[in-house]
């Protein structure tokens, strides 16, 4: 659903997942083709509290969720409400699932701030805008940026409840240097992209967020991203800010 990503993180013996599919039998079969690959995660992180990006204990349910402070203070401003949103996306498409979603234990992240993988550390950038919480994740030793629900190249920015025109920009400008530094930009949703595919979104959503700025009812979109969908997600968008 919505080409939703996890990236497995290792660094000497320890691993880490950020993020999650959303598919109960991607759910299921995680835990073995990241065990495969030579990963077997000892921790989870989610980059913010959109109830997509929340479901790695599904799969692992022996690890603790870590969530930056700010996803930690929504999910106690709205108790339930990721449970609840996943229930109604579960029933739209027909999904049924062995057990609800449980939080369990959450551990809560410095953001900004750093948090060590083995012998190195991830950097745990602030991402707010597209929601009131958010996170992006640095591994510079790997050249990998994580990025949350920002630079997707199937999605325009969206603000969600929460978020706010400003706070997107400022993210927008805060990831510019952390593209330039890494080698892959992995977004919450769509495929990775190299640094220059990434530097392009860059420069197509600032684009956007301009033509939302102005309160065009029909901007240019990018050409990848001009669907129906994305101008319904644009109508919301104009219907937030108004
Ligand atoms: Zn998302």
């Amino acid at each position: 659903m919505w080409q939703t990503n996890a990236v497995a993180l290792r660094a000497g013996d320890e691993a880490m997942l950020v993020d999650s599919p959303y598919f109960p039998d991607e759910l299921e079969a995680l835990p073995g083709v990241l065990a495969g690959a030579g990963f077997e995660p000892d921790a989870l992180l989610a980059t913010h509290a959109d109830f997509d990006h929340l479901l790695g204990r599904l799969a692992f349910p022996g690890l603790a969720l870590g969530l930056g402070e700010p996803s930690v203070e929504r999910l106690h401003r709205e108790p339930g409400a990721a449970q609840r949103e996943l229930r109604r996306h579960d029933e739209q498409w027909y999904v049924a699932r062995p057990a609800p979603l449980a939080l369990g234990q959450v551990q809560t992240l410095p953001v900004p701030g750093s948090i060590e993988l083995g012998r190195e550390g991830l950097e745990l950038h602030p991402a707010d805008g597209h929601t009131a919480d958010g996170l992006a994740v640095m591994a510079r030793w790997c050249g990998v940026l994580c990025a949350g629900d920002y630079l997707s190249g199937v999605e325009i920015p969206m603000i969600s409840e929460g978020g706010s025109l400003r706070d997107y920009r400022a993210t927008l400008a805060r990831l510019a240097p952390l593209v330039e530094a890494a080698e892959t930009m992995v977004p919450g949703h769509g495929t990775p992209h190299t640094r220059d595919g990434a530097l392009r979104i860059l420069d197509e959503d600032v684009d956007y967020l301009d033509a939302l700025e102005r309160g065009d009812e029909r901007p240019t979109l990018p050409k990848d991203r001009d669907t129906r969908e994305q101008r319904r997600i644009h109508e919301s968008n104009l219907r937030r800010l108004g």
